[in-house]
């Protein structure tokens, strides 16, 4: 399956979507008495998801194949939903990646592709010794690793008067240096170029050869920069520092009636085609990339 780019046809996984299961919505419901699931649908406007993963797998590939998208990540954004991901992934062989939050002080292996760490909203630091044990099950398995950097805001939990207690001091990519040292065979996936912070992820990816960064999101974090940043400056400079095959493309899709997020494709895309970046280049960073760090 190919998509229509400004390179022509091409094909395009999407590395970074968000599986919010009927389970992910009870666990918000959960957090507020009173809080009921048909109450969160009509307060952020979206669909109610089936309480089938394997269902809301089908709408995905639906939404995958109306956008010629082959296939795309799905990240379980709570912990304890890795069963969600792994039945949608079963139900539909080839479309999905399982990624699975965890927290690693509760965390018990599951065989997902990729275990997702948000070390800000589980207030622990990368160096804590609860992490290690996940990158060693990782370069046992072959499987990859996601930490997620820098601002982090859940948009749903403000709009439902759920509390945020978040703490950025455990958000910086340079934690991650020691970690990718130690364990040189597992990919570790940067969300967002760092989401703020560029630099400190560029410099982590620069030391550390099995970084990789994913461009999902509008990338807003560009607000914060000293001077002005737009995508194609963002691009380049990581491709300065990172080369074409560390860089996965993703849009941070989430919810219905929205779906998938083609505006990120197109604005991507033509960017990356506007500072010249080949047509071969571009199949490794619109799938090829993940791809590869996701064969095991
Ligand atoms: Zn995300």
């Amino acid at each position: 399956m190919e998509r229509e780019s400004p390179w022509g046809a091409l094909e395009v996984s999407d590395a970074h979507v968000h599986f919010f299961s009927h389970r992910f919505f009870a666990a918000l419901a959960a957090q507020k008495p009173g809080l009921t699931l048909e109450a969160i649908a009509t307060q952020l406007g979206v669909h109610l998801p089936p309480e089938s993963p394997e269902k809301l797998g089908t709408t995905w590939t639906h939404e995958l194949d109306r956008h010629q998208v082959a296939r795309a990540a799905l990240i379980a954004s709570v912990p304890g939903d890795a069963d969600s991901v792994l039945a949608a992934a079963h139900a539909h062989p080839g479309r999905f990646f399982s990624y699975a939050m965890v927290n690693p002080r509760e965390w018990k292996p599951a065989p997902v592709d990729t275990v997702c760490l948000f070390p800000a909203m589980h207030r622990y630091s990368i160096h804590d010794a609860c992490v290690l044990p996940i990158f060693e099950w990782a370069a046992e398995n072959r499987r990859a690793v996601f930490v997620h950097c820098g601002v982090l805001s859940v948009g749903i939990r403000g709009k439902l008067g759920l509390e945020s207690r978040f703490d950025l001091r455990f958000s910086n990519p340079v934690d991650l240096h020691a970690i990718a040292l130690q364990f040189p065979g597992v990919p570790i996936v940067v969300p967002h170029f760092g989401a703020g912070y560029f630099r400190e992820a560029l410099m982590l990816a620069d030391l550390c050869p099995n970084v990789y960064l994913d461009t999902s999101s509008s990338n807003s974090w560009m607000r914060y920069q000293e001077s002005h940043l737009d995508l194609r400056h963002v691009f380049r400079r990581t491709l300065d520092v990172t080369g074409p095959r560390r860089l996965l493309f993703g849009t941070d899709s989430s919810l219905f009636p929205w779906g998938w997020k083609h505006q990120v494709f197109d604005d991507q895309a033509k960017a990356l085609y506007e500072i010249g970046v080949s047509y071969d280049d571009a199949r490794l960073i619109f799938g090829e990339n993940l791809l590869r760090i996701m064969a095991h």
